[in-house]
């Protein structure tokens, strides 16, 4: 894997620099498990910036393809993926209260001297991905195989990802 980009994100968000790059599909190592394969790339973009109270933010987009597998036929899901979301950045032991009592405020992360901007890319991606994706009704290969032990497999997987996920924003 080529060499991670670590920021001091309240000093990226207070000069408000930008960041573009992209990441193998491959490199993303708790994605793995959701993925049918992990071929393709992940485009981000992350700019520094303030919010309209003037507190320091990270505005981070996201694009690219994932190859999911379809619960019902087990088959190949091209899932797009696309979305901007905004993180506001607290200090250790900051009051969050505001944050977590309206739903519409950003959501928060923890500012760092060394942010490790493709952990972060990977957080999102992976909070916003279907738990369980199919096929649009009545758009499944009809071609359907003996794999029920993949299913179960991929179930398990898939829970224990999420639960690892879990685990980490906790
Ligand atoms: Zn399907």
């Amino acid at each position: 894997m080529s060499a991670r980009a670590i920021i001091d994100s309240l000093e990226f968000a207070q000069a408000e620099r930008e960041l573009r790059g992209s990441l193998p599909v491959s490199g993303l190592a708790r994605l793995q498990d959701f993925l049918r394969d992990s071929t393709g790339s992940v485009e981000f973009v992350v700019k520094g910036g303030r919010d309209p109270e003037n507190r320091p933010q990270l505005a981070l987009s996201v694009s690219g393809m994932l190859h999911m597998q379809c619960q019902r036929c087990l088959e190949q899901l091209d899932y797009p993926l696309s979305f901007r979301t905004t993180l506001r950045l607290v200090r250790a032991g900051e009051d969050l209260s505001e944050t977590v009592a309206n739903p519409d405020a950003a959501d928060a992360v923890e500012a760092s001297t060394e942010l490790d901007v493709a952990e972060l890319v990977e957080d999102e991606i992976v909070l916003g991905l279907p738990f369980s994706p199919r096929h649009a009704e009545g758009t499944c290969d009809s071609r359907k195989k003996d794999t029920r032990s993949a299913a179960e497999g991929g179930a398990f997987s898939g829970l224990a990802a999420l639960k690892n996920v879990l685990d980490r924003k906790l």
